[in-house]
C-alpha cells in the first residue's frame, strides 16, 4: 500500500491510499491539485457542542451552514473519481481513478479550526448549568472503491486489506491530535439507515468527549475489574467462544458472534481473539484474515432476509470499530471490536425506536440473541453455496 497526501481547494486533507500500478511502485503519482474554485473554510463558523445536565452527554450541533457555493447535480456522485478530460466537476476526489480514499468532511460535524488547539470553552447566556463550545474533532470519509455500484461485502481481499490498512493508519493519526478523546470508523449502509450517497464509503470520527455508549462501557469495565481482577471485554469474547451458542463464524485470528443481550434485530460482533486496543496494532497476519472474515461476514448478512420471491435483501446496516479511548486512565479498559446491527427485523419492515428505547433507552428486542445467530450462521452457509 501506497500513501499520497495532498490537499483540496479550500485546504483540507486528502489521501489516497493505492494498491494497483503504477501508483504503487510510485512510477506514476495520482493527480495532486484541485482545480475547483472552493472558498477557503470560515474561520469562525465550526460546529458547536453543548453539555446536557440531565444526562453529562455532549450534543454536538452542526447546524452551521459553510458557503455551499457548489451544489453537486442531482446525478452527480462526489465520491465517484473525476470524468477524464473533464474542465471541472464537483466531485471530491481530484483524480479520474483511485483505489481507497480518504478526505476531510466538507460539512462536518466536528471540525477543529486551524491553528486552534484548546477548546474555548464557555457557558451557553453564561450559565455554569450548560457548558458550551466549539464541537473541535475531525470527520473524515473513506471511499472503499471508486466503483460506484461495488460493495465492501464485494471488494477484493487485497482491495479490504488497503481498506483495512487506511483505517488503521487514519485511527493511528486522528488518536494524536490534541483534545481528542476517541476515534471511531464506521459504516453506514443503505437508505434505510439515511444514507444519502449509494457509493460505498464509511466514515471516520475523531470525537472531543467522550462518547456516552463507550462512557457506560468504561463504567462497566472499570467495576468489573474493581471485582473480580478481570478485563470485562477479553473475558465477554471468551465467554461467547467458551458457550458457542451464539458463534456464528470464526478464523484463526478472529470470532463472530451474536452478543448474548443484543438489542437490534440482527446484531453481530466480531472481535480478534488477541487482545488489542485499536486498529492500529493488528499483525500483518491479523489484518489479512480480516480481509477474507469481514467481506465473507457482510456477504452472508445479505442473505439473511429474503423477498417473497426468495431473492436475497441487501442488508441495511452500521458497523462500527470500537476502539480504546485516549485518556491514560481508561484506555487499558478498552478492546478493539467490531459491532455491527441492523435496524431491519422482517423482510417487510424496519425496527422503529418506541417510546421505551428512544423516551428511556429500555430496550426491548422482537427476537433472541440465539434466532438471530441460527439465522446469521445459515446465512452464511448459504453465502459460501454462492
Ligand atoms: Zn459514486
Amino acid at each position: 500500500m501506497r500513501l499520497t497526501p495532498t490537499k483540496l481547494a479550500d485546504g483540507r486533507d486528502l489521501f489516497y491510499f493505492d494498491d494497483t500500478e503504477p501508483y504503487l511502485s510510485g512510477q506514476a503519482t495520482r493527480r495532486l491539485d484541485d482545480p475547483r474554485p472552493l472558498n477557503k473554510r470560515p474561520a469562525m463558523d465550526g460546529p458547536e457542542m453543548r453539555l446536557d445536565p440531565l444526562t453529562g452527554d455532549w450534543i454536538a450541533m452542526a447546524s452551521y451552514r459553510m458557503e455551499r457555493t457548489f451544489q453537486p447535480a442531482a446525478n452527480a456522485c462526489p465520491l465517484c473519481p473525476a470524468q477524464p478530460g473533464a474542465a471541472y466537476q464537483d466531485g471530491e476526489i481530484p483524480d479520474s481513478d483511485y483505489d481507497v480514499v480518504v478526505f476531510e468532511n466538507r460539512f462536518p460535524s466536528f471540525w477543529r479550526r486551524p491553528g486552534q488547539v484548546a477548546p474555548a470553552a464557555h457557558s451557553l447566556d453564561s450559565n455554569p448549568l450548560w457548558p458550551a463550545g466549539p464541537a473541535n474533532g475531525r470527520c473524515e470519509v473513506i471511499c472503499f472503491s471508486s466503483n460506484h455500484h461495488t460493495s465492501l461485502g464485494q471488494v477484493s481481499t487485497t482491495r479490504m486489506r488497503t481498506i483495512i490498512d487506511a483505517q488503521a493508519q487514519r485511527a493511528g493519526q486522528l488518536q494524536q491530535l490534541a483534545g481528542i478523546a476517541q476515534v471511531f470508523a464506521f459504516e453506514n449502509r443503505g437508505p434505510e439507515i439515511g444514507v444519502t450517497l449509494p457509493h460505498p464509503h464509511g466514515q471516520i470520527y475523531a470525537y472531543p468527549f467522550l462518547p456516552p455508549r463507550t462512557a457506560q462501557l468504561m463504567r462497566q469495565a472499570k467495576a468489573y475489574q474493581a471485582r473480580t481482577g478481570r478485563h470485562l471485554l477479553a473475558d465477554v469474547t471468551a465467554a461467547e467462544i467458551d458457550s458457542g451458542r451464539r458463534v456464528i463464524g470464526q478464523s484463526d485470528h478472529w470470532v463472530a458472534y451474536v452478543p448474548a443481550a443484543a438489542r437490534w434485530p440482527v446484531e453481530v460482533h466480531l472481535a480478534p481473539r488477541q487482545d488489542h486496543l485499536d486498529l492500529t496494532t493488528l499483525s500483518p497476519v491479523e489484518r489479512d484474515d480480516l480481509a477474507e472474515v469481514y467481506p465473507h461476514l457482510l456477504r452472508g448478512l445479505d442473505r439473511y432476509f429474503r423477498d417473497a420471491h426468495g431473492a436475497p435483501i441487501a442488508l441495511p446496516y452500521v458497523a462500527g470499530w470500537h476502539q480504546a479511548p485516549t485518556d491514560p486512565e481508561l484506555r487499558p479498559l478498552g478492546r478493539l471490536h467490531l459491532q455491527l446491527f441492523s435496524v431491519r427485523r422482517a423482510p417487510d419492515k424496519l425496527k422503529y425506536l418506541g417510546g421505551s428505547e428512544s423516551g428511556l433507552g429500555a430496550w426491548i428486542s422482537d427476537t433472541t440473541p440465539e434466532q438471530i445467530a441460527d439465522r446469521a450462521s445459515q446465512a452464511l452457509t448459504e453465502a459460501d453455496r454462492g
